[in-house]
């Protein structure tokens, strides 16, 4: 089967927080979408589009693969689908190499036998461990340093090795941190529990919780705490599109960084929000959270070399800004619960 931007996408895990704003974006783009989530994490009402359907099930279950490989003739998958609690994965690791290695394997053999051969997933900086050098290229050793970094660098490997075997061309996106949400408020991030920073500090905000905890001051960068690389969704998600089109394209695999190239410290965070809402944030100082590295920023030059793409939005503020909408608007930041399921 060929690739061609006509046929239909399968979006797994397209219910969630990237991969919802992601649907979204190739809705509007045109593109025909088949959603595959289990609902545990994801939520029906983040898939806004009505032309796109919603299929509630595993990916691990080939014979609901095989049904929909049959009915729709996708021409490419995106691979969201993945549990992404990083102390989780330390305590319970076979849940995360189960459903994040070997969950993928299933729906990699049902592509093969079907013949669909483009392959864009979700991967992660959490590949490159502690790194040696900022800012962090492709090249950088990917030595993760806690099973969540293993189950996504495994499937990167798998991907590479497929594509030898048998022409899968894939598009490992690694990301940095995710954060924002749509900036008409329709869509955002919504987990439970909530453990990401922007979306922590705002519920100090607004009281869902006494104050924020900063995990560390001790940290080696310029105010002590830690630094993250912040990549607003929708420009993950434009991301995707642009990926998709490489590959649809006839293009090679490859793999690349997504972040902004600016590094934002934790204080820096809390001063944004701070900016953003017009509130002072309840604020703790608390001791390191085990396996934080101290600074991790990305280098994009090569998504912009090999897809034309940049981040639009590179000043925090423009994260914190439609987080704090979201939180403000109709769903105060929380879906209604799922029906369907
Ligand atoms: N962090 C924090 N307090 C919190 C949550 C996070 O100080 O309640 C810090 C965390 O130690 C890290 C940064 O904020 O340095 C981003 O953490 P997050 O969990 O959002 O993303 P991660 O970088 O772990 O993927």
């Amino acid at each position: 089967m060929s690739d061609s931007k006509d046929q239909p996408i399968l979006v797994t895990g397209g219910a969630g927080y990237i991969g919802s704003h992601t649907v979204r974006l190739l809705a509007a783009q045109g593109r025909r979408i088949v959603v595959l989530d289990n609902l545990v994490f994801g939520h029906e009402r983040a898939i806004v589009d009505p032309g796109v359907e919603l299929v509630v099930g595993d990916v691990g279950d080939q014979v609901l693969l095989r049904t929909l490989f049959e009915t729709h003739r996708f021409g490419a998958v995106i691979h969201f689908a993945a549990f992404a609690y990083v102390g989780e994965s330390v305590t319970d690791p076979l849940k995360y190499y189960q459903n994040n290695t070997a969950e993928p394997i299933k729906l990699l053999q049902v592509m093969e036998e079907a013949g669909c051969k483009v392959f864009v997933f979700s991967s992660t900086c959490a590949t490159y461990g502690i790194p040696e050098k900022l800012p962090i290229t492709e090249d950088t050793p990917q030595s993760p340093i806690n099973p969540y970094g293993r189950s996504k660098l495994m499937v990167e490997w798998i991907l590479k090795d497929c594509g030898q075997a048998w022409g899968l061309r894939s598009a490992c996106l690694r990301y940095f941190n995710a954060s924002g949400s749509s900036d008409d408020g329709k869509i955002g991030e919504d987990h439970d529990p909530e453990t990401h920073l922007i979306p922590r500090v705002l519920m100090a905000v607004t009281g869902e919780i006494p104050h924020i905890e900063v995990f560390g001051t001790d940290y080696k960068t310029p105010d002590g705490t830690c630094i993250r690389d912040y990549i607003h969704v929708e420009d993950l998600a434009e991301a995707h599109a642009r990926a998709l089109d490489h590959l649809a394209a006839g293009g090679e695999s490859l793999r690349c960084n997504l972040g902004t190239g600016v590094g934002v410290s934790v204080k820096q965070i809390i001063a944004a929000v701070e900016e953003v809402t017009g509130r002072e944030v309840p604020v703790k100082f608390g001791p390191r959270r085990e396996g934080d590295p101290d600074s991790l920023v990305a280098d994009p030059s090569l998504a912009r070399n090999l897809l034309g793409w940049e981040a639009r939005h590179k000043d925090v503020r423009d994260m914190v800004r439609p987080a704090w909408a979201w939180v403000n608007g109709p769903f105060k930041g929380r879906f209604p619960a799922n029906e369907l399921r």
